[in-house]
């Protein structure tokens, strides 16, 4: 038996979930005030929903997809196999479609906060099961969107006090100006065949946009002499990011434009961005990105719907948070401890434990300890306000002591009048 987390996974411990939570309620929030409704998609999908979307040359296609399978299953009942998500937009589509969201009203707005999972080599920022939330914007395809949906990351960003974020932006074209986008990457980085990664060799004929997204370092220098896409875009294209990055001004949301960003994912058109932290401005260790992807849902053989949106990396957010030691003030509600001395007295403690848990307050005990002192001590240990404690001789006289930790004062008060105390004590009253 191996006593572990798998390679490239992690327990998500308290400590961490404070991080987490903080993350979640800021994503609450702006989903909130901007409109987004939450939807969840199942954690294991059909192959091919993700093999079409992601791009069959994909690193996530070619060998990062984890198979679902059941132990010993040797012929399944399933039409197709089975993928462990390796990211959210592709299912988000998919219930776009199964249920017939383009007859709601347009755009249609969801976002999600779940885990992922892709095979990579595990290194720090990079696991094999990790947490993504993420926004989606169907059915719009006014430039006013793109930068919409970029302001709220931007937002988001700010509200988590990462002040450290800068939003880098580009536009990848569309189905009819990409051939010259190929072909300007293809000549530039033909050129440079000989030293470009094993990998990139073979990207340069199948997806040179790959070749921009590769890890290598060698190919990186190159990428960074690449010509800038925009060049190569058509007129409408051209258009259309002018728009955004003037809606963007308009909303003084600070960008930078990076003219070789491209995103891993085939489904991308138009705007792409991607947020990253200043102190690390690698795209590899990115917060998050996204951008505009009008095709997927037609190459799904659902209605034309444009679409745009984002996804964020919540591990990743969570080491910025703890490197910017940006402080999380948590709304904890002061605890009750009630300790108790002999079983009569437990027996009382329990119900009291039940009385202040009705009334919402939260309230511990440590029913295995029966000596006074480790009790008390556990109480200083969980910085609980008050400690009730029952002894036989309260249980005689039915009453209860009860400790103001902060101040160390105590009084005895009657068991029915427990609560009130309490209550009063807690400014509930
Ligand atoms: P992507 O879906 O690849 O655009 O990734 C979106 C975000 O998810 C990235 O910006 C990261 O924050 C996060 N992410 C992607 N891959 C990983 C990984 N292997 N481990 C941790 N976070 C990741």
């Amino acid at each position: 038996m191996i006593l572990q987390t798998p390679r490239g996974t992690k327990d998500i411990l308290p400590e961490d979930q404070r991080y987490f939570k903080f993350i979640q309620e800021a994503v609450e929030r702006q989903a909130g005030i901007n409109g987004y409704e939450k939807i969840e998609t199942p954690i294991f999908e059909y192959q091919s929903l993700f093999t079409k979307a992601i791009g069959e040359d994909s690193d996530i296609v070619e060998k990062e997809m984890y198979e679902v399978k059941r132990l010993g299953e040797e012929r399944s009942d399933e039409k197709e196999k089975l993928i462990l998500r390796p990211e959210y937009t592709a299912g988000v589509v998919r219930a776009y479609i199964e249920h017939g969201m383009k007859a709601w009203p347009q755009p249609v707005q969801l976002y999600y906060f779940g885990p992922v999972f892709r095979y990579n080599r595990p290194q720090k920022g990079r696991l094999r099961e990790f947490w993504q939330f993420g926004f989606e914007l169907l059915g719009a395809d006014d430039p006013a969107t793109d930068a919409r949906i970029i302001s709220l990351a931007y937002s988001l960003c700010k509200s988590l006090h990462l002040a450290d974020c800068v939003i880098l932006v580009n536009s990848i074209g569309c189905r009819s100006c990409r051939p010259n986008l190929k072909a300007a990457l293809k000549d530039f980085f033909s050129k440079k065949k000989a030293v470009l990664c094993e990998d990139c060799k073979r990207r340069l004929e199948a997806n040179p946009f790959r070749i921009l997204d590769c890890k290598n370092k060698t190919c990186q220098k190159l990428t960074s002499q690449a010509p800038p896409l925009v060049d190569q875009l058509c007129l409408k294209c051209k258009d259309h990011f002018k728009q955004v990055l003037e809606f963007l001004d308009e909303a003084e949301i600070p960008y930078d434009l990076e003219p070789t960003l491209v995103r891993g994912l085939d489904y991308y058109t138009k705007t792409c961005f991607e947020v990253v932290l200043k102190s690390d401005l690698t795209r590899q260790n990115s917060l998050g990105g996204g951008g505009r992807y009008d095709e997927l849902i037609k190459l799904y053989g659902g209605p034309n719907t444009p679409a745009t949106g984002m996804a964020f990396g919540v591990e990743r957010m969570v080491d910025a948070l703890k490197k910017q030691k940006v402080q999380i003030k948590e709304a904890k509600k002061p605890q009750i401890f009630i300790a108790q001395l002999g079983e009569k007295a437990k027996k009382k403690a329990v119900n009291l434990l039940d009385l202040l848990q009705g009334e919402g307050i939260p309230a511990r005990a440590a029913l295995a300890k029966s000596g006074l002192r480790s009790q008390l001590k556990m109480a200083n240990t969980l910085d609980a306000a008050i400690t009730v404690i029952i002894g036989q001789r309260e249980v005689v006289d039915g009453t209860a002591i009860i400790r103001d930790m902060k101040e160390g004062v105590q009084e005895v008060v009657e068991q029915e009048e427990i609560l009130d105390r309490i209550k009063r004590k807690l400014g509930l009253k």
